[in-house]
């Protein structure tokens, strides 16, 4: 069976032309090898995780399908990001012209040195929920959790 096992890519770019930067990569994991795109999220606004005197990021979410183990998979981003001139400052969340990470790889958790799966902002992150909840709104978490229900943390309730 071709391309079996599925991942979700959070996709982030603040840097030279972000939204380009983001439609950019879209086109690159569609050309993964035994890799297939099977859903995009449309482009959301976040504003930066670390130092606020940076730009205000672009986000969207892909679905693959995909025959890459984890570390191949984790491989060939870092060389999307490359390529796209990702530089590695040292600076925690700072800038950059694009990042990719492996939020999710089937119902799999992995804890090793390179690799936290599902990725830990995961729960948390506006700017991750609200494009895998556009993608699959009925996705349910390896721990259960539904996408849904995290999403409930950002809404306001009436007193
Ligand atoms: P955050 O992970 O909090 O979103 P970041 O994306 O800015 O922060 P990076 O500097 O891009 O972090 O990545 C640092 C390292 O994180 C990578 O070299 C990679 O080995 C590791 N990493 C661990 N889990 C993942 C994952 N699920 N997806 C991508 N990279 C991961
Ligand atoms: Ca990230
Ligand atoms: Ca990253």
């Amino acid at each position: 069976m071709k391309n079996k096992h599925t991942a979700y890519i959070g996709i982030g770019s603040n840097l030279n032309e972000p939204i380009q930067q983001v439609e950019l990569a879209l086109i690159e994991l569609q050309n993964l090898v035994d890799t297939s795109l099977v859903k995009r999220s449309t482009l959301y606004r976040s504003f930066p995780l670390g130092s606020a005197n940076q730009p205000d990021y672009i986000n969207a979410v892909a679905v693959l399908n995909t025959d890459l183990s984890t570390i191949e998979l984790l491989n060939q981003l870092q060389a999307i990001e490359n390529k796209q001139g990702r530089v590695r400052s040292g600076e925690k969340w700072g800038p950059r012209t694009l990042d990719l990470d492996i939020l999710l790889y089937d119902n799999q958790q992995i804890e090793t040195e390179r690799l936290s799966i599902p990725h830990p902002g995961i729960y948390e992150r506006a700017f991750v929920l609200y494009p895998l909840y556009e993608c699959v709104p009925d996705l349910i978490l390896p721990n259960g959790q539904k996408v849904y229900d995290l999403l409930k943390q950002f809404t306001s309730t009436k007193s």
